[in-house]
């Protein structure tokens, strides 16, 4: 039990220690702070004595929402970066922005901008939605806006390990796309590759996040909030009987990958709520397995926020911008499949064997069966897209 409270900066027994000399994030003041008795006004208490780690946890949630966004932003400032330096830098007589490789990085970050850029506004539409139903007037206003931001810890560390580690991903190709250049403290490279690493550390480290996101999953379903069991149960019912194949809708561009967002559900559902019955309480000792089944409520919430978002716009809206979002859903969308077989293969390898491994994993690569696109050409379109536009255009 601890308490959250504020105090002055000059309150008695609180010393501030040295600026810490640190990789990245300089621009930041970064101090120790050490608190030796220091005499605490009741009216300094945040929230009820005892009770601090609500309000740390709800600090947390937003904190970890906002993280997300920040590395949102700090991608698509690195695009900006890398693009004109690509379209400028000439090797083998060619911009290195016309080689495939080049195409292929650049897409690569715009498809992860995109796809974060989904995620984040959907997990902050939900908040807010959630948050307008309650009464302002009320007199435990604040506690219910503690209750339904607490409602999204889930979004919010999903925000916070994807977006944390999509910008390393992009930090890492513009060093890479800037060649040796990049590799020099005068090109921005550095100072972006720096500044993003502290992102998948403060907030709970993306192992915290990671571990948070099934335990919190399965603490709902164990107060019946949330039919998690219901769900793999029923999955599990349907195991032998026949898949239709994916089907094409006219009104709906993007109804193949729909599909496969739902069957990927039911491959995570079935390998998370087998290795649940299989360890019961003893899963929170397999931290790898809980690593697999968060990297797949990730991957999962991840592509349908893209493809959700990008069926919203494809209603109105400009044609290029629409066909873009269509081209990053599907690219996307398309490498789901895969992600959920490995990911539940080893989810399933780690809590059953022989028999009781065969049925599940053949079930598991049905679902995850895709007849495989032409991903070349729909990153290609992406780069040409950026390149065209010099930023991330959306
Ligand atoms: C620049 C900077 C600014 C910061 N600002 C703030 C701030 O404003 N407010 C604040 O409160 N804190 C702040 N912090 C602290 C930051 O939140 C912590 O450093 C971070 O939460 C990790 O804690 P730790 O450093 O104690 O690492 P440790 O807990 O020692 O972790 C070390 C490693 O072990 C892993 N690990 C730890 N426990 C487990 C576990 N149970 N299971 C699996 N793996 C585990 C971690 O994921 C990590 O990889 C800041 C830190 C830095 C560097």
């Amino acid at each position: 039990m601890f308490t959250a409270f504020v105090v002055e900066r000059d309150a008695p027994g609180l010393s501030i220690g040295k600026e810490e000399h640190k990789m990245g994030i300089i621009g930041s003041s970064t101090c120790p702070v050490t608190l030796d008795k220091v005499p605490v006004p009741v009216e300094n208490v945040l929230g009820e004595i005892g009770a601090g780690h609500r309000v740390a946890f709800n600090i947390l949630n937003v904190g970890r929402l906002k993280l997300g966004a920040g590395c949102l932003g700090a991608m698509k400032s690195v695009i900006a970066q890398t693009i004109p330096y690509a379209k400028q830098r000439q090797q083998f007589g060619r911009a290195i922005a016309s080689f495939g490789l080049i195409q292929q990085k650049i897409a690569d970050m715009a498809i992860a901008t995109y796809v974060l850029d989904s995620l984040i506004y959907r997990s902050a539409g939900l908040i807010a939605a959630q948050l307008a139903t309650l009464s302002p007037e009320a007199e435990d206003y604040d506690q219910q806006v503690i209750k339904g931001i607490e409602e999204f810890a889930v979004e919010c560390s999903i925000a916070k390990v994807f977006g944390s580690e999509k910008l390393d991903l992009a930090v890492d190709e513009m060093v890479q796309i800037y060649g040796g250049y990049g590799f020099i403290e005068e090109s921005p490279a550095p100072r972006a590759y720096r500044d993003a690493r502290i992102n998948r550390i403060f907030e709970g480290t993306n192992e915290i996040n990671r571990l948070l996101i099934p335990d919190t999953l399965m603490r709902r379903a164990n107060r019946g909030q949330l039919p998690l069991m219901q769900a793999v149960e029923q999955v599990v019912g349907n195991l032998l009987a026949p898949l239709s194949p994916l089907m094409e809708h006219d009104d709906n561009p993007l109804h193949l990958e729909q599909q496969m967002i739902e069957r990927c559900k039911q491959a995570a559902l079935l390998c998370a709520g087998i290795s649940v019955q299989t360890h019961q309480q003893a899963l929170a000792e397999q931290q790898e397995i809980l690593g697999f089944i968060a990297d797949m409520t990730i991957e999962l919430y991840a592509a349908e926020s893209a493809l959700l978002r990008a069926l919203k716009h494809h209603a109105g809206g400009d044609e290029h911008a629409n066909a873009l979002r269509l081209d990053m859903t599907r690219s996307w969308c398309r490498e789901l499949p895969e992600k959920i077989e490995r990911l539940g293969t080893q989810t399933l390898a780690a809590s059953v064997e022989g028999d009781a491994l065969s049925m599940p994993l053949a079930a598991l690569k049905k679902l995850t069966r895709v007849t495989p696109v032409n991903g070349v050409t729909l990153k290609r379109n992406v780069a040409e897209a950026l390149i065209g536009a010099e930023r991330y255009p959306l």
